[in-house]
């Protein structure tokens, strides 16, 4: 059991009981413990310091969660008709197996009375604006990262570059997602294996933890702490700010209290197979469940009686987010050499392939691919699992040996022997899994038979979702000269193993659309709660544990907002900077082979070699920005040139406003735009998109001319100062229509609402400010 400091109080009733330690109930206990309320979350699994993950076989073997046969270990597995699911039993739920993607359900997934083939509409209640605030506060607090790609040794990761070529052969939008991961530490360079800097909270293991190391373990658990799971960050800030988390705490019966609130039973699982389960009974004002996806449906499906007002759509908009699993196999150069993936290099995931809805541009449901790691010694296993050509190769070896031993051979070095009993470790070098996913229908049901969960649902009626993702994989397995192999069970009956389940208790706009309002709460039952993947009303599409915190982020704003005795303002516990953004859309002409801007422009119209940019420009710090005489923010999102080779994402990008450089010659009313993009071209070679827009007062009303011209030079590598080869040269600009867009998207998040104004104002201030400054007061 572990405790919060500071938690004084009766240890049977609370303000709150949250059920469950994923991403759920996590960001629900630290917000309502962080605002005052005494909050006591209970977790049936057990906690999982660094260093504690089982690695050997034996431990392996123990590691599945069975209580009935004494087994309390972290994998979770089922079997539905129509699907397997996998799930985490411990402390941090999911995030201790889960592979860090951060991902925003996109902004048009959000679908409204989408008909479902069985009758009834998908249906979110929510939408992205919705929740763009709490995406911010949660990957904050996630310390959410990108693969660092553009810096070694993570620039040579094999399956990243080759995700990344397919991806650009066929045009695709290819991108490096933000991870909840640890390459640095703020302000420093990424490096394998460094100390990870502590939060303004302590950790509750109180362990070392190191950056990531590569070793492609994240999904069995990671031992040295690099992944920012919910146990480091939201458990431990909870714990600090008071919470009473209770590990090994299996709840099992709920119902409302007699005067109001909520009881609830729980066991407690002992630490050893032979320890004794003990009960325990608390109540508590509001009860928050966050079981899961599977978990939270079944205590609501079995507790049925107690909750006379549930909805009858309980159970319902059940499906597992469309995940595929497949793999490429053995893949090759055009030439015919081998090609290296190496999934176990780097974390699990790294990137991603996202496919437009029909919503967005496409032309079927969307989805995303993203390569799919595995830990190191699978491949020994994948090696060894290659009988015919090992035993040969171990005959041969043996051969050898026994042939030296004969005729006395004084030959004792044995590395060539050995490299040859390896053999050239092809098979393994050139595999990679796949992982697909996207908006798949969700018509499955969850009902209870004999007191098991069962699961209904089907491939068949997501046939089109589950035909696309296929037929990419396919694609891509053509582009890097691989095979392409289903998953095994995709064999048996077009069956999928899922690793997101989502719905089951979803919100709706009212009790007959679905089981809880857009904040949580269960309609007819005034202070229970869902809070986790069962509340989805259907796919996110893209990896789901994102959304699924900033859902409980909102429900837990909005439950502070009307408690009577909550601190509203609650003071976050880690650093919470204001963060403020913009999107921009600027387009023009370039050539290749010229160092004159304007010469570069007028040729590349006349030569038909447009470019574009997209870009998010993100200001992490906006206090910390205003006095910052370098003014930088960053910026990610792609370039778009066919000379260049089309679509290139940005896998770096630094962004500066208004700065002085030698180039003003000492002029104050004088400044720039900076803007440097690191790219790879189509061909993989790495290439910096330098651009400035000149901001001075000539003659006549030109402030719209040097805001919206930038001036743009392309070089070869990645050059962090002015120099290099020199590729080409043009300019780009920002029509007014794309103008007007872009003040459309300048947002600001922050701690409140009105450092969110604030933050919005002052840099408004610094932006009209400096403008005024260059064309003002001569006016
Ligand atoms: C291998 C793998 C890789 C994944 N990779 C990603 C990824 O990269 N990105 C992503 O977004 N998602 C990923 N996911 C999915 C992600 O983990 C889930 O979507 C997410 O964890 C769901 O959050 P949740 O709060 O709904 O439930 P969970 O995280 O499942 O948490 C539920 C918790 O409740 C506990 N619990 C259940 N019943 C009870 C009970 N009766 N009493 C007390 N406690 C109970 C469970 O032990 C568990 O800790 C992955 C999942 C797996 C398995």
């Amino acid at each position: 059991m572990i405790t919060g400091a500071g938690f004084v109080g009766s240890d049977q009733h609370f303000d709150v009981v949250v059920v469950g330690s994923g991403f759920g109930g996590s960001v629900t206990a630290y917000r309502l413990a962080a605002a005052g309320l005494r909050v006591c979350l209970l977790e049936r699994g057990k906690a999982y310091p660094p260093g504690s993950f089982a690695r050997s076989p034996l431990e392996m073997q123990r590691n599945f969660w069975d209580p009935g046969k004494g087994l309390y270990g972290m994998f979770d597995v089922w079997s539905f008709t129509g699907m397997e699911a996998l799930v985490s039993s411990g402390l941090g739920g999911g995030s201790l197996i889960y592979a860090n993607v951060l991902l925003r359900k996109d902004e048009r997934w959000f679908v409204r009375d989408s008909p479902l083939p069985g009758g009834g509409y998908e249906n979110w209640p929510v939408s992205r604006a919705d929740l763009d605030p709490h995406y911010d506060a949660v990957e904050r607090m996630l310390h959410a990262q990108r693969y660092p790609l553009a810096d070694e040794p993570y620039a040579s990761t094999p399956k990243t570059l080759a995700l990344r070529d397919a991806a650009q052969a066929r045009k695709l939008d290819w991108q490096l997602p933000l991870l909840a991961v640890t390459f640095g530490n703020a302000g420093e360079k990424p490096a394998p294996g460094m100390p990870i800097a502590a939060d303004t909270y302590p950790n509750m293991h109180r362990k070392p933890r190191t950056t990531c190391r590569l070793c492609g373990e994240c999904d069995i658990g990671c031992n040295y702490g690099s992944k920012n799971s919910l146990d480091h960050t939201y458990l431990s800030a909870a714990a600090h700010a008071g919470a009473d988390i209770r590990t090994r705490s299996e709840v099992r019966r709920i119902a409302p209290g007699d005067g109001g609130g909520y009881r609830i039973s729980y066991l407690t699982h002992p630490a050893d197979q032979d320890g004794r389960r003990t009960g325990t009974d608390l109540t508590a004002d509001r009860l928050v469940l966050a079981a899961g996806a599977l978990g939270t449906p079944y205590l609501l499906l079995r507790n049925r009686a107690a909750f006379p007002a549930l909805s009858g759509t309980l159970g319902s908009r059940f499906s597992g987010n469309g995940d595929l699993l497949a793999f490429l196999l053995g893949a090759r150069h055009p030439d015919g050499s081998p090609r290296r993936l190496e999934g176990s290099r780097g974390p699990v995931i790294t990137s991603a392939i996202r496919v437009p809805d029909e919503r967005d541009g496409g032309d079927g449901p969307g989805f995303y691919v993203e390569d799919a790691g595995y830990p190191y010694f699978a491949e020994w296993m994948a090696e060894a699992a290659r009988a015919p050509s090992a035993a040969g190769r171990l005959a041969r070896f043996l051969g050898n040996r026994a042939w030296a031993r004969l005729t006395g051979s004084p030959r004792s070095a044995l590395g060539a022997d050995i490299h040859a009993l390896l053999g050239d470790a092809a098979f393994s070098a050139g595999s990679l899994p796949l992982l697909g996913m996207g908006r798949d229908t969700p018509d499955g049901r969850l009902r209870l038979r004999r007191g098991h969960l069962q699961v209904d649902w089907t491939t068949k009626t997501s046939r089109r979702h589950f035909a696309r993702v296929r037929g990419l994989m396919r694609e891509l397995a053509g582009e890097l000269g691989a095979s392409f192999e289903d998953n095994p069970i995709w064999h048996l009956g077009r069956r999928v193993i899922t690793v997101h389940p989502l719905g089951g208790a979803p919100m709706g706009r009212h009790a007959g659309e679905g089981v809880v309002d857009s904040y949580g709460e269960v309609f007819g039952h005034p202070g229970l709660y869902v809070a986790d993947g069962a509340a989805m009303p259907g796919p996110v599409g893209a990896n789901p544990s994102l959304t699924i915190a900033a859902f409980a982020d909102r429900l837990a704003e909005h439950l502070i907002a009307q408690h009577p005795t909550a601190q509203r303002a609650s003071a976050p516990a880690a650093h919470w900077p204001t963060t403020l953004g913009f999107t921009e859309e600027m387009k023009g002409f370039v050539a290749l082979g010229e160092s004159d801007y304007q010469r570069g422009f007028d040729r590349g119209r006349a030569e038909r070699t447009p470019l574009m940019f997209h870009l998010t420009i993100a200001i992490e710090d906006i206090d910390r920005f205003l006095v910052d005489p370098d003014r930088v923010g960053s910026a990610r999102g792609w370039v778009d040139c066919d000379a260049l080779g089309g679509r290139l994402p940005v896998e770096r990008g630094i962004f500066n406003l208004f700065v002085h450089t030698a180039a003003d010659g000492g002029d104050t009313r004088r400044s720039r735009m900076l803007y440097r993009l690191f790219l790879h071209d189509g061909a993989g070679n790495p290439v910096t998109l330098a651009g400035f827009k000149d901001v001075h007062d000539d003659p006549g009303w030109d402030v719209w001319r040097d805001t919206s011209t930038l001036y743009v030079h392309l070089y070869a590598g990645h050059q962090d100062g002015d120099g290099g080869e020199l590729l080409g040269s043009g300019i780009i600009t920002i029509h007014l229509a794309d103008f007007a867009r872009q003040l459309t998207t300048l947002s600001a998040h922050g701690p409140t609402p009105g450092d969110s104004l604030r933050a919005v104002h002052a840099f408004g201030s610094v932006f009209l400010g400096e403008l005024w400054n260059t064309y003002g007061p001569a006016r």
